[in-house]
């Protein structure tokens, strides 16, 4: 019997693996997809909030402000890369200015550090590309930007390293409720029995909770479209820049990511599937209309990739974090929308440490290992360091992504990595292999038989995405 079985491997359910694994407790972590953060937290804009925007005295406020620390010590601990972006809230027009005085008046009862307001031409002149016509800015110094895949993959990998146990490709089919604990039914046909459920499962957190009661909220599901600008436009803008937030959300923004890309977007918009991530016309359109109010000359030209991602927006006007009132050792972390990436180094240690209050029965590991090593990035590194691992590994001189610089010897260990991927957007989330200006067009074909020879595989086994995703459907020219 496990102490604990996580449901959903996304950022917030790693945070609680690793959380967990500083105790001495049995836990396991249940992923229905191929790969850590492969839904909400794949798909989104990678901000880590100042806390300029929740409601003060609401958890949202409280964890993302707690997060946004954390982030300094994730970054040190885990290798999680991190850009120091600052950020700009803009108003247009004096009616827009008032409102941005409420935007302030929120950053001063969250306690965001160092926010000042500052007119539109000295906005101007740290960000020469801001659109002519804005007339106030609210400058959020604390505002950064990551890589939410790196976030997942940081903290799985050092909660496998302290014991925690992961699993993916299993799709929880089923919960039931059995004398002190929980029976959690997988694919159908396996069976795990726990003494306590952690419920990290998105969009799809309030249908698990369905399995064993009336559950406390419901996901009423909101997609965002995006566009992605090739890394050759970096510097084009510096800051995060949010118009004045709406009944909508934050709005369509422009976001600088740690790679050198840039993010235009998301739009805002209620769907009725949970899970359909597509990009559609009227979204992209939206985006370009509404991007264009906060920049002047946006590269359009540079648009190398558009996706979707879909928000799990709650009934609950709030992140729902709490054990069910009906069913003890079951816990619920639901409507974790955003903030939800910028408060998830903090969510772990509050569901732990206050709402399960883990000490009170389980002892602190002693061994507890709080680092992950950092992944290797070899066209980074200094000539000489070049030098010593070609002398090792003659692959590390063989380049397979042109556009990224991503090597043959990093493609084999990401395959082969703790939380290894056989996908080729696991690889691209790994290591960037496909990422760059000709997504994948030059490379793909190449990772495809390198997946396919180091794990010894046919080529029609390979995925490109998820299991349903098979490359190739059949074999069609067959030497007789
Ligand atoms: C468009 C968009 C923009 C955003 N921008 C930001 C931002 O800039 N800053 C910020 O702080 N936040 C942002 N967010 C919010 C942030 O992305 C989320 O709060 C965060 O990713 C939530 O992580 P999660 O682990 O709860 O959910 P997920 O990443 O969705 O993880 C849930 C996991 O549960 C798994 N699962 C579901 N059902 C089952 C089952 N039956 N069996 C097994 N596994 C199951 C899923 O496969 C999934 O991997 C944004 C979100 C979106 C969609």
């Amino acid at each position: 019997m496990y102490d604990f079985i996580i449901i959903g491997a996304g950022v917030i359910g790693s945070s609680v693996a690793r959380e967990l694994s500083k105790y001495q407790a049995k836990t396991l972590c249940l992923e229905k997809e191929n790969d850590v953060a492969n839904v909400q937290s794949l798909a989104n804009s990678a901000i880590i909030h100042a806390g300029h925007n929740p409601e003060p005295g609401s958890l949202k406020a409280i964890l993302s402000i707690r997060g946004n620390l954390l982030y300094d010590d994730w970054e040190k601990d885990l290798h999680i890369p991190l850009l120091r972006t600052g950020a700009f809230v803009v108003a247009h027009n004096k009616e827009e200015e008032s409102k941005l005085e409420d935007i302030l008046e929120t950053s001063r009862k969250n306690k965001v550090p160092n926010y000042e307001i500052l007119s539109g031409d000295q906005a101007r002149k740290i960000e020469p590309n801001l659109a002519k016509s804005i007339t106030k800015v609210l400058s959020l110094p604390s505002t950064k930007v990551t890589y939410p895949w790196e976030v997942a993959f940081a903290c799985m990998e050092n909660a496998i390293d302290n014991g925690v146990e992961f699993q993916k490709n299993k799709l929880v089919t089923n919960i039931s409720v059995i004398d002190g604990g929980f029976e959690i039914e997988v694919n159908h046909k396996e069976k795990y029995r726990t003494k306590n459920v952690i419920n990290a499962a998105g969009v799809d957190s309030s249908n698990l909770g369905a399995f064993i009661e009336e559950p406390p909220f419901q996901i009423k599901p909101r997609k965002g479209e995006y566009f992605v600008l090739d890394k050759r436009v970096e510097g084009f803008m510096k800051h995060v820049i949010y118009p004045l937030p709406s009944d909508k959300g934050k709005g369509v923004l422009i976001t600088p990511q740690v790679h050198g890309n840039i993010l235009l977007g998301p739009s805002s918009e209620y769907i009725d599937d949970l899970h359909k991530a597509k990009t559609t016309d009227e979204g992209l359109a939206y985006i370009k209309k509404h991007s264009t109010a906060l920049a002047e000359n946006i590269p359009f030209h540079m648009i190398i990739r558009s996706f979707a991602g879909i928000r799990s927006t709650s009934t609950y006007d709030d992140f729902y974090i709490k054990e069910s009132s009906e069913n003890k050792g079951f816990y619920y972390l639901g409507g974790i929308e955003s903030p939800g990436l910028t408060a998830a180094p903090a969510i772990g240690p509050y569901l732990v440490n206050e709402v399960i209050k883990v000490k009170n029965n389980y002892h602190p590991k002693a061994d507890f290992n709080p680092y992950r090593s950092q992944r290797l990035e070899f066209h980074r590194l200094p000539w000489q360091e070049k030098k010593k691992l070609l002398d090792e590994d003659p692959l590390y001189g063989r380049i397979i992504c042109k556009c990224e610089k991503i090597t043959e010897k990093e493609i084999i260990d990401a395959i082969h990595g703790p939380l290894g991927s056989h996908s080729i957007k696991g690889i691209k989330k790994r290591v960037r292999a496909g990422a760059g200006l000709c997504q994948g067009g030059y490379c793909e074909e190449k990772i495809m038989k390198i997946i396919a020879r180091e794990l010894d595989i046919s080529p029609l086994d390979l995925e490109y995405d998820d299991l349903k995703s098979k490359l190739f459907k059949e074999e069609t020219k067959v030497k007789k």
